[in-house]
């Protein structure tokens, strides 16, 4: 039987949390502690009922290497405000038994990043792929990565998975270290709770019509969710720099706009698969340009087909605006994904907000709205939407890959496939 967090007694039990601290941190300051927030109920649970907390986390990617500026040690202030009590630091992650089994309860032992070591991700460092020595060096790997698992599970009586932004990975901290754990003493933390249920919501009972709303910068890095969302929704918003793909694949004029030169089949592709599935389409038919990539170009309004020479297409135009807020308006479940343009410069946020907009009158008409991927969650902070739209996920690749309806090894390895 899957152990259920709000079953288990942690009254003197020492929990071991894979959390998610990989929190944005600019000149030894953390810029956003929205992941340290997020785990709070769960570590506040297990302290709370006696409990002592043993913390794990990655910060960036080192690759193995002791990269001082991804120490963990630069939260450890932040992380005892929050919860309210003194931290330890552990400053080796796979040497910290002493100070695990010195804990009492009511106490946390926060390690150091766990990418410091490459066992963590389980991918041979330093060798090429196309190495002949690739395939040994990974089963080596393989076997060092599970010591390194096992060496963590020792410092706890229990695995707790609360971080649903790696959920997608089958890490060491993620996946592997389950195995040394019974079905009883291992279970998903709150946070990983809420992002499944979220996830059910829109999977397990869609309440129509459905409508997608895919933004960001490129169609490649979204083509495996969108030919997916094509068999799920009723209705499909493609937005931000994707639109000048399918501009350009239909012969259009878009200037120096963002565009994917080798992915133009890959745009008609989509278009025929959303006809076939009888899935209305939304693609901008204006633009916002500017002459610069930068908050201060010159702006004018063009046909998103027909941009001249100097000028990138950087926000949804105006009438595109109409258009996608009028598509969202009466659905029942909303999934947002990726801006509808350069968001980040307040000139060219309009798109956005418009979509965001129409998302939380649509929710406050009883749609379920899912909101995930760190872009679209940083547009609805920016324009002050976060508390009208139904679910913010903390998880962006891992988001998507259960919408898509993959198993995430992080929850397979508690709850089986
Ligand atoms: P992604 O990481 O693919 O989700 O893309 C997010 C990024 O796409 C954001 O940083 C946006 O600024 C960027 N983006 C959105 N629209 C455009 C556009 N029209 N041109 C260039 N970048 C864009």
């Amino acid at each position: 039987m899957q152990q259920k967090i709000s079953n288990y007694n942690f009254a003197g039990k020492k929990a071991l949390v894979r959390v998610d601290f990989n929190v944005p941190i600019q000149d030894g300051k953390i810029t956003d502690d929205t992941r340290i927030r997020g785990a709070l109920p769960t570590l506040k649970l297990i302290l709370g009922q006696g409990g002592s907390l043993i913390l794990m986390s990655h910060m960036g990617k080192p690759k193995g290497k002791k990269k001082p500026e991804l120490s963990l040690s630069q939260i450890v202030d932040a992380v005892s405000a929050a919860l309210g009590t003194p931290v330890k630091f552990a400053p080796d992650c796979a040497d910290a038994s002493e100070a695990a089994a010195a804990l009492k309860p009511g106490e946390v032992l926060l390690l150091e990043n766990l990418r410091y070591y490459p066992e963590e991700e389980g991918k041979p460092v330093g060798i090429d792929k196309e190495d002949p020595a690739y395939d040994e060096a990974k089963k080596a790997m393989k076997a060092s990565q599970k010591e390194f698992a096992k060496k963590l599970a020792s410092y706890g009586d229990c695995y707790v998975n609360d971080a649903f932004g790696t959920a997608h990975r089958k890490h060491a901290s993620t996946a592997v270290i389950a195995d040394y754990f019974d079905a009883e003493n291992k279970m998903l933390g709150l946070l990983m709770e809420k992002e499944v249920n979220a996830v059910d919501a829109v999977l397990g009972n869609i309440k129509r019509p459905f409508i997608a709303i895919m933004g960001g910068s490129k169609v490649s890095s979204k083509i495996g969710i969108i030919e997916n969302l094509l068999g799920k929704v009723d209705k499909l918003i493609l937005c931000g720099g994707m639109t000048y793909t399918f501009a350009k694949a239909h012969g259009g004029e878009i200037g120096k706009s963002i565009v994917e030169l080798d992915k133009l089949d890959v745009a008609l592709g989509v278009e025929e698969l959303a006809k076939k599935n009888g899935v209305e389409l939304f693609l901008a038919p204006d633009a916002v340009c500017g002459d610069d990539f930068s908050n201060d170009a010159n702006q004018k309004i063009c046909p998103a087909n027909n941009i001249p020479d100097g000028w990138e297409g950087m926000d949804a135009g105006p009438e595109a605006r109409k258009i996608f807020a009028n598509a969202i308006k009466g659905c029942k479940t909303i999934l947002w994904n990726g801006p509808a343009g350069v968001f980040e410069f307040d000139n060219f946020c309009g798109g956005s907000r418009a979509i965001g907009e129409a998302i939380a009158e649509a929710t406050a008409e009883g749609a379920f709205s899912l909101i995930g991927g760190g872009d679209s969650v940083a547009c609805v902070n920016k324009f002050g939407l976060a508390d009208k739209v139904s679910y913010i996920s903390t998880g962006g690749g891992a988001l998507l890959e259960a919408i898509e309806g993959k198993t995430l090894p992080g929850i397979a390895a508690i709850c089986g496939e």
